[in-house]
């Protein structure tokens, strides 16, 4: 029987914001498995100010046998963007396999802004969650859907959270992430026909570097970082609740590179088709496709009981819950409803 899964050789991938966190971790794991990495973000050579970069992550990319081509670029900027896609389709002769759209330039003002509501912030700060991070994504899919429509061949991954169902950071991180996802179903209509895939990958709580220092800082509200939302119609909130009850356990569980296998997978299975569009889970697809993080370990899946229940302290009952009990797709459609 014919496998499922093909292989990343000679596959040309883009990862946007891969100097650091997540989009680094997915451009290690790529490389590894054997395709050509295009990274991009503003910080090119190691600086005191920021946490990594792109020639730090290449570097580690052909440590471990791939190849990996850093590219400075600001995707707030669409000159640059243009640019990118230009050397890429003269350098790989117009192929381009898989982007991942990842670049987001709000985590830190993000956190610096916690328990602050909407209206007490300036209205820029919408443009520092929503335009690398969403408008960036939009104009990267147009540039790379170009060139996948061409090939009758493809596959746009946004990287995006649970912040795109349910009330977690502020309003515009969700704004913005809700918007991510209905990017994907909404290209996703128009990229069918020809044979290219669009889908919103949600991490679980990541490891990055920015991450752990924020939550090893103890600002003052981390401990509130998802908010519970306590009407009915945010059943959710009850489920999210019991993320924030145990947010720095969970928090050390799932590696950057855990979304990288994802997308490996992802970007390799013949009936990717069938996923167009929807909204994938680090954690649901590790169990589907079979495979662990880094160190071998399951990241907790978000929408288990079992890792529920632990979270918040019922370790007996979580000893005797199956770890299949998860709650179910259509409990967060409805949870989701917009009337
Ligand atoms: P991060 O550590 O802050 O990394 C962001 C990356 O984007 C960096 O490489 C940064 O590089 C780049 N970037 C920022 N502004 C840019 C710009 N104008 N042009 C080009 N590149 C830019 O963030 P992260 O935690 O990995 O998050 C990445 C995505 O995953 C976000 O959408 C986030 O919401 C999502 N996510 C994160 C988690 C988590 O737990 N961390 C969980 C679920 C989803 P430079 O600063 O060098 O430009």
């Amino acid at each position: 029987m014919k496998s499922r899964f093909g292989s990343l050789h000679g596959k040309v991938c883009l990862v946007t914001g891969a100097s650091r966190g997540i989009g680094k971790g997915i451009a290690l794991q790529l490389g590894e498995a054997g395709a050509i990495v295009y990274i991009t973000a503003r910080t090119l050579l190691p600086n005191e100010t920021s946490e990594g970069s792109l020639v730090e992550t290449a570097e580690e990319v052909e440590l471990r046998g791939g190849r990996c081509i850093p590219v400075k670029c600001d995707h707030a900027n669409d000159e640059d963007v243009k640019q990118l896609f230009n050397r890429i389709k003269q350098e790989q002769n117009g192929r381009l396999d898989v982007l991942v759209n990842n670049a987001y330039a709000g985590i830190s003002d993000i956190f610096n802004n916690l328990n602050v509501p909407f209206w007490k912030l300036p209205p820029e700060f919408w443009d520092k969650t929503c335009n690398v991070g969403l408008r960036s994504h939009y104009v990267a899919s147009v540039l790379a859907s170009e060139m996948m429509v061409a090939a009758r061949q493809g596959l746009i991954v946004n990287i995006s959270s649970g912040g795109g169902i349910g009330y977690i950071f502020n309003a515009s991180y969700g704004i913005g992430k809700s918007a991510v996802d209905r990017m994907a179903a909404d290209c996703a209509v128009e990229l069918r026909p020809y044979n290219v895939a669009f889908v919103s990958l949600w991490p679980g709580a990541v490891k990055t570097e920015l991450l752990t220092e924020v939550v090893h800082s103890n600002k003052p509200g981390i401990n509130d970082v998802v908010r519970m939302r306590r009407n009915w119609t945010g059943l959710y909130g009850l489920f999210i609740s019991f993320i924030r009850r145990g947010w720095t356990e969970w928090l050390s569980k799932e590696s950057p590179e855990f979304a990288g296998k994802a997308i490996i997978h992802l970007a390799t299975d013949r009936n990717i088709m069938k996923k167009s569009g929807r909204i994938v889970w680090t954690a649901d697809l590790a169990n589907e496709y079979g495979y662990t993080d880094v160190d071998g370990v399951s990241p907790p899946n978000f929408r288990s009981l079992k890792v529920c229940l632990s979270l918040t302290g019922h370790t007996w009952l979580a000893a005797i819950t199956p770890s299949f009990i998860k709650c179910p797709f259509w409990i967060l459609a409805v949870m989701t409803h917009k009337f």
